[in-house]
This record gives C-alpha cells, structure tokens and sequence, in this order.
C-alpha cells in the first residue's frame, strides 16, 4: 500500500533528521563543551586573581611590617649602626625565602630626596633614584603606603612602598618591598596541577633591560622561567595578537587542543593597565565534561523521539491521505453514475452523490437534508403502486433489499411536478454497521410515456372518450366491487337509431361528427363516477356506479329524450336513440351482464327504436 514515493519520503525523511540530529547534537556539544571549558576557566581565573591578590595583600603586609622597624629606621638616621640593619634584614629575606612563597623578596630603603640607602639584593647604594623613578617622586610629594602590579627592568612584580615618619610627621624616608611575580605559577602548579605560561606585553620589551628570564616570544616576555618549553612553542605557534581578540569573552578564555586546554587569563593593574597574559594549559580531564555527557544522552534520547514521532506523523498523514484520494476516487465514481445515489445507515443518509443534490436542489448538504426531510420516504408520494416509507412491515430500503427481482418505484414530487424512479437498494452486512447503498435511476420520461400510452390506448380516437378495452377493464372492476361491496351498480348501452342512413346522405365525414356531437351531449349530463365509453361503430356504453336500475332508466331516459329533442345545430338531422338498461344481480357475471343488456337493446330496437328497455333478470 505504500508506494516508492512515500518509501523515499522516509527515507530522504530519516536522512534530512539524521543530518539535522547530528548537527544540533554538534553544536549542542560544541556549545556544553564550551559552557564546562567557560565554567573551568572562569573558576581557574578566579583562583589566579585570588592568588594575585593574595601576593600583592601579603607584599603590602610585610612592608607595613617592615615600616615599623626599628631596624629600618636605623638606615634613616645619619650616625644609626646600619650594618646590623642590613644583616637583619637579610636575614628576614632569608627566612621569607626558606619558609614562604616569597623566595625573592627584595627589600629597598629611600631616603626622602629619593636616594637609595639600601637594596637587599645588592649592593650598589647611594644612588638617585629621582630620576629614573616616577614613583618615588610621586611618593615623597605625597607620602602613602602605595601598592602596584607593574613590570620593572627585571620582570613582573609586585611593588609595594610605605612612608616612614618621624614624630612631628615629617617624611624620614620610604620603605619598599618588591616580590616577584613567577613564584604564583609555581604556587598553582602545586595546587591545581595547572601549569602556566605568563607573558608580559609586547610594549613592555624595552623596558625589560634586566630581564631575569631573559626569554621573550615575539616581544612578549616570559616570566616564569620554569614554563615548558614545549608550551612556548605553541604559545609562539599561534598569533598572540589574534589569540588575544577571538577568545577574549570575559577576563577568561580557552583553547583545546589534544593535549592540553590552553587557559588564557589577563593581568590587570589596578588602574585596569593590561600587564600581560597568564596562559594556562590545564589536563582535559580537569574540566567537568559530565554535562556534556549527559547532554549528548538526552540529544540522542530526544532524537531517537522526535524522530519515531515524525515518521508516525508522516505515515498517519499518508494514510490520512490515501483514504481522503480514496474518498475522493468513490465520490467521483459515485459521481460519474446517472443514478442518484446515497449511501445510508438505519439512522439517515451517510454520504451521497452529486446527483442527489442536483435533485433535491432545496437543500445544500446532507445535514440540511436529515434535517428537512430525516428520510428521503418523506418525499416518496404517498400513491398506491409505488413505494411507500414503510413496506409489509419493514422500511422501505429493506424491502426493496429483501425484493431484488421486483420492479420498485418511487414517485417523488418536486416542483409540483412528478418524479419516477427505479430504486435498487443493496445491504452491506461485512462492515461494523449495516449500510444501505441505494440508487435510484430516473425513469420520469419512461413512465409519462408509458402513461401517455395508456391512456392512447384506453382512448377512443374519433371521440376522445374511453374506448372499449377502457370499458372492459373497468367493468370487470365495478363487476368485483359491486359482488364484494353489495353496491348497486348498472350499466346503460345505447345505439344510435339508422345511423346508415347518416352515413349514407350526409357522408361519413358528417358521421363522424355526429358521433363526436352525441358523446360530448352524453358525456355533459353525465355524473363523474359515471364511464362513458364506445364500444364500438355508433354503440355506446355507461358504467354507473352505485346507482340503482330506477336511477338508470331515468338517466337513459332523460339522454333519450334531451338527444331527440336535439336542434338541427347540433345534428344534420333529427336523431335519435335506443337504450338497453341492467342493473347488476348478485348472479350475474361479465359475460350474462352484457348479454343482458344486449338483449335489452335489441328489444328496443324491435319495439320501434327511440325507447328504453329494462333487461330482464
Ligand atoms: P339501427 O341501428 O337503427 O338498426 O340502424 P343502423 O343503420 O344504425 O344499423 P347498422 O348497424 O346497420 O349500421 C351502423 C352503421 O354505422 C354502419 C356504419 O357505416 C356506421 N358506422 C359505424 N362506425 C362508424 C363511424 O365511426 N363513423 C361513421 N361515420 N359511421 C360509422
Ligand atoms: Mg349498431
Ligand atoms: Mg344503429
């Protein structure tokens, strides 16, 4: 039942939703992959700022510390023992180095014309820093404890400065302490396992004089000098700049290649300056790819759905399809017949042909019909010999079912005018109801022609009235009903006197109409119960129902005598008529009726014509 088209319908069907399913399933996955890679980035830059600002918090700390030591101020004053000073704080360096992350703590004393009176990590003393430094310019214009990110000549560090006073408040001189950058990478190397690449700017080259790692890629300085050098390499691969730009969506970004995610994170100084890149190349299985796992589940999960539910669909709606061409196949052929025909149920119509409605042209559909009519037997004509709504006891379509062989027809009017139809009714039991399929083939011209014949033939064609056939179908009728019934009924005949002689002077032209004459007088004094008929050449006969021998004899006798007083306008000559009157006993069959009355005519012909004559029982 399905064809090749509705096959490659699902099959192009399976395909377009595979291709769709495996393409929203990718960037779905792509999407979850990016979401888990964001979530893990984002938290990996969480932790780096934290540890930056841990360091810079601490680095302030120790200078904060340092300020209020009285081993620094001996630096500050002019005959103070600075030797021991130094010693202390070399020591302290030391301790910072054995037992924190502060391995290179740098500690630097100034005086407040900017002269540098002590630098932990060398010797070189007494020279002005002024010039070089803008900051301490700035510091002994407007002594603070300040604190800053910021690349030196070494390298990236924190640099922390705090004003040392005396008791009136005036400035004795600053204190700094400088902490390296590079020990955090170690720090996360050791917590997270992440290991890291921390680049300075480009525009920061030049000013590198002493850079203490002394690698730079593309101009950009690296600080920690225990990256991978296998890292620098990919590092060094991708366009630094274009890096910067595409995955750049918060402060954090990401980059997966096989072996590593390349974890991009900016260093930011607290005037929002960009220092430089901490780049990060964390395991894969660090990140949280559990969603992206349960996602693809519940992709295929919703697909293998989708998709069973569509190719359903797809079939309901090739079904639906191919019974609505089917209806439309039957309605046509329904259609193309000359019948009308209509499908019912023992509850009304359920479906009918155009030429039902071509006949019933009052209503518009089957509802407004049902709801006119309810039956079509209620336009049936309720006349004898044709259908009726109920027929022996059943409906009338189950008769006509229970009757194939019989002729069925139903006269329907419409417009006033009548309808003949040949109705044929077949019951279909195979189905869950009984359904009726009925037709009804219109025979209207058939039967007015065959009526039209019948009554030719039921005619006299001189005189229009009934001819003899009429009078002997009638009277065996009458005969009948008057036996059943015990009604009266009598029969006149008449005979018009020496009708030859008509014939013979006027011609038989003028016969003729004398006979026409004679059968419209007769037929005008006539009740309508009353059959006038010619029996045949100028011999006439009247079947009168219910009506007495006396009642008879009278008419007889009044036609007598209103055709012999006839005037010469209406006859050529006088004319005039013999009768024979009977009325019916119970013995009398067709046949002794008419020779009765036969005998009653003829009698009054021999008694001289013009008279009536009783026939004797
Ligand atoms: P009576 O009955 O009085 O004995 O005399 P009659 O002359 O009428 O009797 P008959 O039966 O001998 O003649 C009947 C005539 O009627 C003979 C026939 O030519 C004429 N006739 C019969 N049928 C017709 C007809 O249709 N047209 C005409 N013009 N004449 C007819
Ligand atoms: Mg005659
Ligand atoms: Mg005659």
């Amino acid at each position: 039942m399905f064809n090749k088209k509705a096959i490659s319908i699902v099959v192009l069907l399976s395909i377009l939703l595979s291709t769709l399913s495996y393409w929203f399933y990718s960037t779905s996955k792509s999407r979850a992959e990016h979401e888990a890679l964001m979530v893990y980035e984002k938290q990996l830059g969480g932790e780096i700022n934290a540890l930056i600002s841990s360091k810079g918090n601490t680095s302030i700390a120790i200078a904060l510390t340092l300020s209020e030591n009285p081993q620094i101020k001996s630096f500050l004053c002019d005959d103070c023992d600075t030797v021991s000073a130094e010693n202390s704080i070399k020591s302290l360096t030391q301790h910072f180095a054995d037992y924190t992350e502060f391995g290179e703590l740098w500690v630097q004393v100034i005086d407040p014309k900017g002269i540098s009176l002590f630098r932990s990590w060398t010797s070189k003393k007494g020279d002005d820093l002024s010039s070089v430094r803008k900051d301490v310019i700035e510091m002994i214009a407007n002594p603070r404890v300040f604190k800053t990110l910021g690349v030196g000549k070494f390298s990236l560090a924190f640099k922390s400065m705090v004003p040392i006073f005396d008791k009136q408040k005036k400035l004795l001189g600053i204190v700094e302490v400088i902490s390296q950058f590079e020990s955090l990478t170690e720090r996360l190397k050791s917590e997270r396992g992440v290991e890291s690449v921390v680049l300075v700017d480009k525009r920061y080259q030049g000013q590198l004089t002493k850079a203490r790692t002394g690698l730079f890629i593309k101009g950009h300085y690296v600080v920690n000098k225990e990256a991978r050098p296998r890292h620098l390499k990919a590092l060094e691969k991708r366009s630094l700049e274009e890096a910067q730009d595409v995955h750049v969506a918060h402060d954090s970004g990401y980059y997966v290649s096989g072996a590593y995610v390349l974890g991009r994170h900016l260093i930011i100084n607290e005037k929002g300056e960009r220092l430089g890149v901490w780049y990060t190349f964390s395991q894969p299985d660090e990140v949280n790819f559990q969603m992206v796992d349960k996602l693809a589940e519940k992709m295929l999960y919703g697909m293998i759905v989708l998709f069973v539910l569509l190719v359903g669909l797809f079939f309901v709606y090739l079904f639906k399809r191919q019974s609505d061409q089917q209806k439309e196949y039957y309605q046509q052929v329904l259609n193309s017949a000359s019948e009308i025909i209509f499908v019912s149920d023992r509850t009304g119509i359920v479906e009918a042909n155009q030429h039902f409605f071509e006949f019933y042209t009052e209503v518009e559909s089957l509802e407004a019909f049902l709801k006119k009519y309810g039956c079509i037997s209620e336009t049936f004509a309720a006349e004898e010999g044709y259908l009726q709504k109920t027929m022996a006891g059943v409906t009338w379509y189950e008769y006509v079912a229970n009757h194939p062989s019989v002729n069925h027809i139903a006269k329907i009017y419409q417009a006033g005018e009548p309808h003949y139809f040949r109705v044929k009714v077949t019951s279909m039991h195979s189905l869950d109801k009984v359904l009726f399929t009925i037709l009804l083939l219109d025979i209207t011209r058939e039967e007015l022609y065959k009526e039209q014949l019948e009554q030719l033939s039921l005619t006299d064609a001189l005189t229009g009235i009934s001819n003899r056939l009429y009078f002997n179908r009638n009277l065996r009728k009458e005969i009948q009903r008057a036996h059943r019934y015990q009604t009266p009924l009598s029969l006149i005949m008449f005979d018009v006197d020496h009708f030859k002689q008509v014939n013979d002077t006027f011609g038989h032209d003028v016969g003729d109409r004398v006979l026409i004459e004679l059968s419209n007088l007769v037929q005008s004094q006539l009740r309508d119960t009353d059959m006038l008929c010619r029996f045949g050449g100028e011999e006439f006969m009247i079947i009168l129902p219910e009506t007495e021998l006396s009642e008879a004899q009278q008419t007889a006798e009044r036609l007598r005598e209103i055709i012999a007083n006839s005037s010469s306008e209406e006859f050529p000559t006088p004319l005039t008529v013999s009768f024979g009157v009977a009325h019916i006993t119970k013995w009398d069959s067709e046949k002794t009726l008419l020779k009765r009355i036969d005998q009653a005519l003829y009698l009054a012909k021999e008694r001289g014509r013009n008279r009536v004559v009783l026939a004797t029982e």
